[in-house]
């Protein structure tokens, strides 16, 4: 399969045995039909869920078919009715939550460190006890993926919940041992762990190649990131399960997928069409919402899958496909300028998750911070790590809490040494230990660890309520552009350095009368300015720009435009001719796509609002058209036209040089511009 299809649907079947006449009114032809008009041309249809339920009619494992399906042959039928209508039907499969396997197999259960099991306590709803791979229970899983392979037609395969664990049952304890690991280090766990589900995904990979040359074969874990790199090689694509409302937050998707897109591989957007999350049945995604998540996986080069779960009777839900409809019919129209389409990128920002593990809702503050501000400035960028190729980009970003080992200091100068740029600030470019910077280039040592509270803990980057140990930025020239030339705070306490000889400090920290503490404070919040300078609070030296404080994670705690001024004024200096500009506000996303084939490029423009309007969740229900949208995009070759696609309306433009300009006349919701050479 060289592409996945554009336009899936992960249907979710996850069905207790205390309900009866499962499947009894699945229509074949109702099923296919529906899907077929609303434009589906791949559904994940279930062979076991996380009950530990099977629907289809299993020679191997009677016992496992779900007590009351009435419908025996429930996932062939489904499959063969899609097959019908060129629909694709990967298989689901369930891997470590399986509620009936966590009953009669307590001992295949993995344990924490105390020897309880992982996952749902006994007096608890919930099916989410985890089952550890590396006991016999993968024997039971092969068993089950092979009667699949061996009686049903196989597009691929969905394995979930295939997630690195610290586990500590017996099989754990005594294959740590024989490696000689020791099984009481937590950390020695954590590892093995790891290299325990990377094995188990490749043995499975083989073990699938042995029946199937070429289905699809996909683990899922909620997250796609830096450790996934190493594993690629079990995949065939990757699905980033991101659901706006289900914890995952309108920030997930583009931070994993800046990252997902580079590795190789095939990458699908997973939203789903509940209000809130899995499970949630007879909810709605409002229809702009599922617009804007669908289109966004457009314009960053994924395809799109939206979630559902299927009653228990079996019955496809209408007013669900006339939702779904209503926006991949308009996938289907933009797809010919999507096909094969690779982003066209100039920054590359490393991302904090490769030294600092992130699970779902946990995404490292400072890469939250830098996506907006690089988002709402319109600048197109790759999220990276220390193994990516940096010649593909004009300008690095170290957000933050970027450790430099030697290797990746040698490797970011060798960069400089072509031509390359960087920007990095707080702790980013220090050693492993913190004790002294070893990306040199930066131009800025080391002076101090800086204040401690009176208990003696370091203030440096911490977050106070009262921001009792703020100091201020004055920023003045080039690097203020836009921002008063006065006192601007800075919440959180940046690095104390010093700038090394040859060095520019193109701003200063001043600093407070003093630290708000129980002896000594004013007012409510941090202390005034004492107009008194302190050290370097952001320092140029040749191509490279190092701002003390962390900026970036202060953006994603409350977002001061100054900050983010600050930051896109030191890219402008290092980057004078980016690659897109606009004239519309900063609620505007742009990204620019490449399709070699056509020798075109794609503008994506996006404008929807997600608004906090409950407690819980962000909402878009309303699309806000924006008129005559000033774009001008830096090309390498002479421009033969510009056209809003697909709709054809040609567009006038003008070329200087290597820039073309334009003007939208009407953007709502989503609009591509296709730019010819
Ligand atoms: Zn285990």
């Amino acid at each position: 399969m060289d592409q996945l299809p554009f336009r899936q649907i992960h249907l979710d079947f996850h069905t207790s045995e205390d309900i009866e006449g499962v499947g009894a009114e699945f229509d074949p032809e109702e099923f296919a039909g529906t899907l077929e008009r609303a434009r589906v041309n791949s559904i994940t249809c279930f062979a076991r869920c996380h009950h530990g339920w099977m629907y289809y009619d299993s020679q191997a494992f009677p016992e496992r078919v779900h007590p009351h399906l009435a419908n025996r042959n429930l996932l062939r039928e489904q499959i063969e009715a899609c097959h019908a209508r060129d629909i694709r039907v990967p298989i689901y499969v369930t891997i470590q939550w399986d509620h009936l396997t966590a009953n009669e197999h307590p001992e295949w259960l993995a344990l924490d460190e105390r020897g309880c099991p992982i996952g749902t306590p006994p007096y608890e709803a919930g099916f989410y006890r985890r089952l550890c791979v590396n006991s016999p229970y993968v024997d039971f899983l092969k068993a089950h993926v092979r009667e699949l392979l061996e009686t049903l037609p196989v597009d691929g395969f969905f394995f979930d919940i295939v997630t690195p664990l610290d586990c500590s049952c017996r099989y754990c304890r005594t294959r740590m041992e024989a490696q000689g690991l020791e099984p009481a280090d937590a950390r020695a766990r954590r590892r093995f762990g790891l290299q325990t589900i990377n094995e188990f995904k490749r043995d499975l990979t083989r073990f699938v190649r042995r029946f199937s040359p070429d289905c699809s074969i996909f683990y899922n874990a909620g997250h796609v990131g830096t450790r996934h790199r190493e594993v690629a090689d079990a995949y065939t694509h990757f699905e980033l399960e991101t659901l706006p409302s289900g914890g995952w937050g309108y920030m997930h998707f583009p931070i994993t997928m800046r990252y997902a897109r580079n590795l190789g591989i095939d990458c699908l957007g997973q939203t789903g069409k509940f209000h809130t999350s899995w499970g949630d049945f007879h909810s709605f995604k409002n229809a702009e919402a599922l617009q804007y998540e669908c289109f966004r996986m457009l314009a960053l080069g994924a395809k799109c899958s939206i979630g559902d779960q299927l009653h228990p009777s079996g019955r496809i839900d209408p007013h669900v496909y006339d939702l779904v409809g209503s926006v991949y019919a308009e996938v289907e129209k933009k797809e010919p300028w999507c096909q094969r389409a690779k982003p066209v990128t100039e920054i590359g920002v490393f991302t904090p998750e490769e030294f600092h593990s992130a699970e779902i809702g946990g995404l490292p503050p400072a890469l939250m911070g830098i996506t907006r501000m690089l988002e709402e400035g319109a600048h197109q960028f790759d999220i990276i790590d220390t193994q990516s190729d940096l010649s593909r980009y004009a300008v690095l970003v170290l957000p933050d809490t970027i450790p430099v080992s030697q290797p990746l200091a040698r490797k970011i100068e060798a960069y400089l040494e072509c031509g390359g740029a960087v920007i990095a600030s707080f702790e980013s470019g220090l050693d492993e230990t913190q004790s002294e910077f070893a990306l040199t280039a930066l131009g800025v040592r080391l002076i101090g660890e800086g204040p401690r509270e009176l208990d003696g803990t370091p203030v440096r980057g911490r977050h106070y309520e009262r921001a009792d140990y703020a100091d201020y930025v004055l920023p003045r020239g080039e690097i203020g552009r836009g921002l008063p030339e006065t006192e601007h705070a800075m919440y959180m306490r940046g690095v104390e350095v010093e700038p090394a000889p040859g060095s520019q400090v193109l701003a200063d920290v001043i600093v407070p009368y003093f630290p708000r503490t129980y002896r000594h404070f004013c007012s409510h919040r941090q202390t005034p300015s004492s107009g008194q300078a302190g050290g370097p609070a952001i320092v140029q030296r040749g191509r490279t720009i190092y701002f003390a404080h962390p900026i970036f994670c202060q953006y994603d705690r409350n977002a001061p435009r100054w900050c983010k001024t600050l930051f896109l004024n030191a890219l402008d200096i290092l980057l004078p001719e980016p690659l897109l500009r606009h004239g519309g506000p900063t609620t505007l996303r742009a990204t620019v796509n490449e399709q070699a084939a056509e020798t075109r490029w794609v503008v994506h423009l996006l404008h929807y609002i997600p608004e906090r309007r409950s407690q819980d969740i962000d909402v878009i229900e309303d699309v806000i058209p924006l008129y005559d949208v000033h774009v001008s995009v830096r090309v390498s070759g002479e421009v033969t036209s510009v056209a809003c696609v697909p709709e054809g309306q040609a567009l006038a433009y003008e070329q200087k040089g290597n820039r073309v300009g334009f003007v939208v006349p009407e953007l709502v919701g989503h609009q591509m511009v296709e730019i010819r050479f």
